[in-house]
């Protein structure tokens, strides 16, 4: 497990800046949701945090260590998207084998990582099975393990449910509040589901135009929002 904090972070694409100075502690093992309109800067936000993307100033720091240097996959972080991207031609175990077989794991440490993750995620059933012969629930939860099997210290979530429909949010998203029950583990992601930001998040980060308007619990910003822009955002469902 691992803290994240984000010192007064900027990023630009070429001219254009896009994230002004944002300022952010996630604590170790919390689990934050980011909400905002859309462009208001949630995935590239996820994706500076990744390494996916260079931070224009300001310092990123990851379990106290500044990684705004550091490689993707040496900052202990695994990224789940909304479209799974799952390989066609292998199946579930493999997919989720995969970037542990890159990382030159044991076979045996593979299958223990491959098997403890299918468990917890209740897919054991389906190891055999290629992407095109499960549902788009299931696929989902083998992008989720395929997270999970690389032991990450943080978990960036960016709109992971919206490709599934209502029930299986419902479903996927219960299941994803017992993973961080289970795990413990750091845990970022970004919706634009107002009910999945109240029911997952200890606490909510509102986004607008590349700033933070606030921060807070999910009861906080319910009662006490800072302006109209987030008791428009959080204050009233639908
Ligand atoms: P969100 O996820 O909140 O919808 P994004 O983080 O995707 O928003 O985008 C924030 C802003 O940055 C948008 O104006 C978007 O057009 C811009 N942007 C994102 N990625 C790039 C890129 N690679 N090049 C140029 N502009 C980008
Ligand atoms: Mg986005």
């Amino acid at each position: 497990m691992a803290d994240v904090v984000l010192k007064n972070v900027h990023k630009s694409f070429g001219r254009t800046a896009v994230i002004h100075g944002v300022d952010l502690h996630v604590r170790d093992g919390e689990f934050v949701v980011f909400v905002g309109p859309s462009g208001c800067g949630k995935s590239t936000l996820l994706r500076l945090i990744a390494g996916l993307e260079d931070i224009t100033a300001g310092d990123l720091l990851i379990d106290g260590q500044r990684v705004n240097d550091l490689a993707p996959a040496r900052r202990g972080i695994a990224m789940v998207f909304q479209s799974y991207a799952l390989y066609p031609h292998m199946n579930v175990y493999d997919n989720m084998a995969f970037g542990l077989e890159l990382a030159k794991s044991s076979k045996a440490e593979i299958d223990r990582k491959v098997r403890e993750a299918a468990r917890l995620l209740q897919i054991e059933q389906l190891l055999d099975r290629k992407p095109r012969q499960l549902s788009g629930g299931q696929r989902q939860r083998v992008a989720i393990g395929r997270a999970i099997v690389r032991e990450p210290k943080v978990f960036l979530f960016d709109e992971p449910l919206s490709n599934l429909d209502a029930a299986l949010r419902v479903q996927t998203r219960i299941e994803i509040a017992k993973l961080h029950n289970d795990m413990r583990a750091t845990m970022i992601y970004v919706t634009h589901d107002q009910v999945e930001a109240m029911t997952l998040a200890d606490r909510i980060v509102v986004l607008n135009g590349g700033r933070i308007e606030q921060v807070g619990t999910p009861l906080d910003l319910y009662h006490r929002p800072a302006n109209l822009f987030v008791a428009g955002f959080i204050g009233s469902p639908q």
